[in-house]
């Protein structure tokens, strides 16, 4: 998802676009990959003298709730990124910096044959370490 597209869903789903708010869709655009709602609250402050902690987290739980954003939790704390919205694809997760590498291949594709009789509604499947950089 682009900034865009971000800011459409926004509309679409009657909030009101206000600098904060694109500025939050701008920070996790810029940085593409997994932050915390501290990363956020530092990014911000500058400019938003004594934003709250809790702006922030209700802000990010509405871009989550909305599809704006995709959530994991990594090392105890709860992380946000962009959403991909593309083709259906998994995630290699840095835990140091956050990065994300696309993975192409679905488990599930050898997974099924062991579910036959089930009815799957949906997966999840996530791959956790370090990214080249931070080894
Ligand atoms: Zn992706
Ligand atoms: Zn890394
Ligand atoms: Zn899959």
């Amino acid at each position: 998802m682009n900034v865009q597209e971000a800011l459409e869903v926004l509309k679409d789903n009657g909030y009101k676009y206000t600098g904060k708010r694109k500025d939050i869709i701008d920070f996790f655009s810029k940085e593409n990959r997994y932050r915390t709602a501290k990363d956020l609250l530092q990014y911000m402050e500058p400019n938003y003298n004594g934003i709250s902690f809790d702006t922030i987290y209700r802000n990010l739980h509405l871009y989550n709730e909305l599809g704006i954003l995709e959530a994991t939790e990594l090392n105890g704390e709860k992380h946000f990124r962009m959403k991909c919205d593309h083709h259906h694809h998994h995630h290699f997760i840095c835990k140091e910096c956050g990065i994300t590498k696309e993975i192409r291949h679905c488990p599930m594709d050898v997974i099924n044959s062991e579910l036959s009789n089930f009815e799957i509604e949906d997966h999840k499947f996530e791959i956790y370490g370090r990214c080249p950089e931070c080894q």
